[in-house]
């Protein structure tokens, strides 16, 4: 985006002082079309996160991210250590997803999904703004000694801080050690689980420290996705963009007066008014162009339209457009890196979904016990000893698991269990198994063998071993 000549504000960012100290951002309320489309959607995304870890799907809950155990729920699919490469695959699909729309839309993701801004923009600074007032307000409260006011407000809102970063906290634990376990710790009090507690007290101080003090520290400074944009972002990407043809026009801005043909002066229509700089959550001025800062939240788009309505101005001097589109005027464009994205992102859900579909509820590994080759028993019986693993990844028992030889004449003889056996749900059962096949069924001396296994009479899952027998043959 073309930058004003004196490009000093690169230097540094909005929310430090010459000195280098922290500066805090009062924004003013926002308010207007797009605040209000806004709230809603955070309504919906609040909404989806505080019941997420709460809704199951077949009895498996609809997200989790169980780190420790190493299981994980994507939309009610559960994926064990065993579906690694089927997780890898969602997350590629989550990242490419966002780049693309990065690319296309610049930062739309922080603008009006990521939680940092749901959670700051749409609870904690709405709380604020109810108790502490408007920017003007939290300025003056800022600025007054500790006096009985200061206290009140300032204690009552760190007080309510505090009760929704441990509601925060707790969801999130939900959401790392699941639901149920966390409604059973809840029950049986933290005394019981202290090991739990000290986790959830440290989230707690961390979600604090981010709303309460860090704020948009988090975007500018911490986030890497952020840091991403200079290499995302093109000159077609749609942006919260200041259209600074429309607002410099040929001399520049200039302050507003009534009765002014400002066109026939060749000035712009920025009335500087400082406006959108004062809504900027990030403190900054998006009349400098785009900037890293920027986490395109339309506050500016709806304050800058205020003041073009209020002085009789088109609205949308500052909106949501690409650079391309403010100089030349063009509409937006599916570009060769979009095409390419969305490829790859085809072919990578395509890819999922194959996976998924192809992936069993229960998966059978059966190995041959270490060192050992085959016997030869009575009657030209040969037998070959495996241990044998079931991983049952459904939220049901499968009961009376049996297994049998497709294509040979022989037997399975589980050792160590009864001949009909459970697989618990979510868990597995594993043990050693004697596969006895009569040596003249034998074709040589390494013969593949399909197994299939169980439950009942219902075939659930097929795996194949290498069922060895004596080198020569008659
Ligand atoms: S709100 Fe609009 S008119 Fe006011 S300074 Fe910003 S761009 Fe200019
Ligand atoms: S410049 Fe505008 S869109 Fe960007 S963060 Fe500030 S107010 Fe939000």
């Amino acid at each position: 985006m073309e930058t004003p000549e004196n490009e000093s504000f690169r230097d540094s960012i909005g929310t430090l002082t010459e000195e280098g100290n922290r500066k805090w951002v009062f924004p003013k309320k926002p308010s207007g079309k797009f605040y209000d489309y806004r709230k809603w959607v955070s309504y919906v995304l609040l909404a989806f996160f505080l019941s997420a870890p709460f809704i199951k799907i077949n009895g498996n809950q609809f997200l989790m991210f169980n780190i420790l155990e190493r299981r994980f729920n994507i939309f009610g699919f559960p994926f064990w250590p065993q579906d690694f490469h089927l997780f890898v695959i969602s997350m590629l699909i989550g990242v490419i997803f966002i780049a693309l729309f990065t690319v296309a839309f610049g930062r739309i993701f922080c603008g009006w999904i990521c939680p940092q801004t749901i959670f700051m923009e749409m609870v904690f600074r709405r709380i604020e703004y109810a108790i502490e007032g408007d920017r003007g307000a939290q300025m003056r409260l800022d600025r007054q000694d500790w006096n009985a006011e200061k206290i009140r407000k300032r204690g009552f809102k760190w007080f309510l801080f505090l009760v929704i970063s441990f509601v925060i906290a707790n969801v999130f634990l939900a959401f790392l050690i699941g639901s149920d376990k966390l409604l059973v710790y809840i029950a049986e009090g933290p005394v019981a689980h202290a090991s739990t507690l000290l986790p959830l007290l440290i989230f707690t101080g961390v979600f604090y420290f981010v709303f309460a003090w860090f704020r948009e520290q988090v975007c500018i400074i911490a986030c890497p996705y952020g840091r991403l944009q200079g290499v995302l972002l093109d000159n077609k990407s749609i942006v919260v963009a200041y259209d600074h043809k429309r607002g410099e026009g040929e001399n520049g801005r200039k302050k507003f007066r009534k009765n002014e043909d400002r066109e026939a002066l060749g000035f712009g229509d920025c009335i500087d008014c400082f406006q959108c700089v004062n809504v900027c959550p990030t403190g900054i001025d998006i009349r400098n162009g785009t900037q890293l800062e920027c986490i395109n939240c339309t506050a500016c788009i709806d304050e800058c339209d205020h003041i073009m309505e209020s002085i009789n101005l088109p609205k949308g001097l500052i909106r949501y457009a690409s650079e391309e589109n403010i100089e030349k005027k063009k509409k937006f464009e599916f570009t060769p890196r979009l095409k390419g994205y969305s490829a790859v992102l085809v072919i990578l859900t395509g890819l999922l979904i194959g996976m998924l579909m192809l992936r069993n509820d229960v998966e059978a590994r059966v190995l041959r016990l270490p060192g050992q080759l085959y016997e030869h028993k009575e009657n030209n019986i040969i037998s070959n000893v495996f241990t044998y693993k079931l991983i049952n990844k459904t939220t049901k028992d499968i009961p009376e698991i049996n297994f049998k030889l497709r294509g040979y004449k022989g037997v399975v003889k589980v050792v160590s269990a009864e001949d009909r056996f459970i697989v618990p749900m979510q868990g597995l059962a594993e043990g050693t198994m004697f596969i006895e096949i009569d040596q003249s069924e034998l074709k040589s001396d390494k013969n593949k063998v399909m197994i299939e296994v169980y439950s009942d009479d219902e075939l659930i899952e097929t795996t194949s071993v290498n069922f060895l027998g004596p080198r020569s043959y008659n």
